[in-house]
């Protein structure tokens, strides 16, 4: 009998029924985030990948918000910020982080509604290889990072706004 699948609430990912950890503020499966951490795991693993890694960590994180939670929002939100960066302007992800603590000091965003009503299909965390040429696993990262940012679609305009106003802009 074939395993039966569970739908990630996040990304909308089927695959099979898993029990184990998910992440305290990012929605998602057990199956989902266990296989993101063996991506994480390979983009750890080779300085090549890792220059794009924020691009992985900004789309997973944006394709698993979690309702209220204080932290999910701004997670969601930051995210999105320098998905948009990144995506939009050209910015190097390598300063992601660096980024992200501009961010965090001075908040401005608020809880995001994803419309999820008729959303178009996003590409997930297995879009990108877990090995094989890194240019190619930094080709899909992109492929999903902007999925994941044309999925937002109506709540784009409110992220730029962020950015302006944060001066990032
Ligand atoms: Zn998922």
């Amino acid at each position: 009998m074939p395993p039966s699948l569970e739908t990630c609430p996040g990304c909308g990912i089927a695959l099979p029924v898993e029990t184990g950890p998910t992440h305290p503020y990012m929605r998602g499966s057990a199956a989902c985030w266990r296989g993101y951490g063996a991506l994480l795991a390979a983009q750890y693993q080779d300085p090549r990948r890792m220059r794009f890694h924020q691009i992985v960590v900004d789309a997973y994180a944006a394709q698993h918000p979690d309702g209220d939670d204080p932290r999910a929002i701004r997670s969601v939100a930051i995210h999105l910020m320098t998905l948009a960066l990144f995506l939009e302007r050209d910015v190097d992800p390598a300063e992601g982080t660096r980024l992200h603590r501009r961010m965090v000091e001075r908040p401005v965003f608020r809880r995001l509604r994803r419309p999820d009503a008729g959303r178009p299909r996003t590409l997930s965390f297995v879009h990108v290889p877990l090995d094989g040429d890194p240019a190619v696993a930094r080709d899909r990262a992109y492929e999903w990072g902007r999925s994941v940012w044309a999925a937002w679609g109506p709540e784009q305009d409110v992220v730029r706004g962020w950015l302006e106003t944060s001066g990032m802009a």
